[in-house]
């Protein structure tokens, strides 16, 4: 007899059949998602289609977001959806970030770099780490109108993030910090009301002085490079970020003194679900775009869609993605219950990025001459995609992480 059959026979005789019925439908699956967790879904696919749909090709072209649709982002609770509702947050759980990013990437990637990057990175980081102070200052402002970005890359320290040179003096009666450095492709920087800045208190002590900083976008001293012009994530802004002799109050210091690195690695653990979900995103958004063409193109009198190879081909495609939503949900639901998680992070991140490029690259050939112009745009999640496997860690660090924690467990 199976063990499943075995254990299924010991709970009937130690509990009632109604009780074992409960118990065995109580795990639903992961791409099962609460009452909550849905109408998340269905409010951020209706913004989707009504405030953002018919402005992606003109922002994409233009290089720019329009600050209304970034404010109605934040009118929609979107950029706050783990803040409290104490903070004015939406107060919903990671699962329901990623769903927002999700749906948002499948319509424009460019928001949902700038809704990822808001909701897993800065307003977590504050709300793990923040004295109660900033939490008081920024989560508010967060949740309803700031904007953020987070500052860690550097031109000589992508990868190797840690050995940064931004440096942060500490002032001879400890009451403020000087920083000093630039940070590079800095994401949302054009939008971002306050920064979160990784830079080294103590060099002497290598990655062990980094320190991170909530720095208000204001504070003299900082200004915005040149914008990058980039092959996708048009409409996002990826500038370099300068701080030269910018004064930040001691009050300003993220948690401890030297802890930044640490930081900087757990928050990242789980931005890169968020990738995930935006990657996921761009899969389902270059299928969606797609599938109907199929089935309206004939060629040979035949639609298109029907030709055996075409079928094996979507339905591969198919399968694929729901396997990267069957991962990324897993990783929400195992970062929500508190188990270890990284290396089923850095598996959705590389894995995500691998499936979304795929499925973007066919697409266009599914359409075949359309699908490499702009009249559909699946030439533009191919675009929006490439940056899923460099950004937040590459998947060459995506492979060693993954392959550091295999090692310990044989
Ligand atoms: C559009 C965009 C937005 C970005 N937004 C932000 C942001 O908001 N904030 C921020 O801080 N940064 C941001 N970045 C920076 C991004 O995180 C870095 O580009 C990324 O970490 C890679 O660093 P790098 O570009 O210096 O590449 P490198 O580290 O120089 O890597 C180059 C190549 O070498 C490989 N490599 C490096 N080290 C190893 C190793 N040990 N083993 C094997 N292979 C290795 C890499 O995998 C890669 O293929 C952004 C970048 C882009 C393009």
């Amino acid at each position: 007899m199976s063990i499943a059959r075995l254990a299924a026979r010991s709970l009937r005789s130690a509990a009632p059949r109604s009780a074992v019925a409960r118990s065995l439908s109580s795990r639903p699956g992961v791409t099962m998602f609460s009452e909550e967790e849905n109408m998340v879904r269905d409010m951020a696919a209706s913004w989707c289609e009504q405030e953002l749909k018919p402005h992606v090709r003109a922002m994409d072209t233009k290089g720019e977001m329009q600050p209304e649709i970034v404010k109605s982002l934040f009118d929609n609770g979107l950029m706050g959806m783990e803040i409290p509702e104490q903070f004015g947050g939406s107060g919903m759980n990671f699962t329901s970030a990623c769903i927002a990013i999700e749906e948002i990437a499948k319509v424009d990637p460019s928001f949902a770099i700038l809704v990822d990057i808001q909701n897993t990175l800065t307003n977590n980081a504050i709300r793990f780490w923040g004295s109660q102070e900033l939490q008081d200052e920024w989560l508010p402002r967060l949740a309803t109108d700031c904007a953020s970005s987070f500052c860690l890359s550097e031109a000589g320290s992508g990868s190797d993030a840690f050995a940064m040179q931004t440096k942060a003096d500490l002032s001879a009666d400890g009451s403020h910090y000087t920083i000093n450095g630039t940070k590079l492709w800095i994401s949302n920087s054009s939008e971002a009301g306050v920064f979160l800045v990784f830079a080294n208190a103590d060099l002497s002590k290598g990655y062990k002085g980094i320190t991170a900083f909530v720095i208000d976008a204001k504070t003299e001293g900082i200004s915005l490079g040149r914008k990058e012009r980039k092959l996708g994530l048009r409409a996002s802004s990826t500038r370099p970020v300068t701080f030269e002799n910018v004064k930040v109050d001691a009050k300003n210091v993220l948690g401890e003194v030297g802890q930044g690195y640490k930081y900087a690695i757990e928050i990242l653990n789980e931005g890169r679900i968020g990738i995930g979900a935006q990657q996921l995103g761009i899969a389902k958004g270059a299928f969606n775009a797609t599938m109907p063409y199929l089935f309206e193109r004939k060629q040979f009198g035949t639609r298109i869609g029907d030709f055996q190879m075409m079928q094996q081909q979507y339905s591969q495609l198919a399968t694929e993605i729901h396997a990267v939503e069957t991962m990324m949900y897993n990783a929400c639901r195992m970062k929500e219950a508190g188990v270890p998680f990284i290396k089923e992070a850095s598996m959705v991140k590389l894995y995500s990025s691998q499936v979304a490029e795929k499925v973007a690259s066919k697409c266009i050939e599914f359409c075949g001459g359309v699908g490499f112009t702009e009249d559909l745009m699946v030439e533009k999640f191919y675009r929006d995609c490439k940056v899923g496997s460099i950004y937040e860690g590459t998947s060459n660090i995506q492979l060693q992480t993954i392959a550091k924690l295999i090692s310990k467990e044989y």
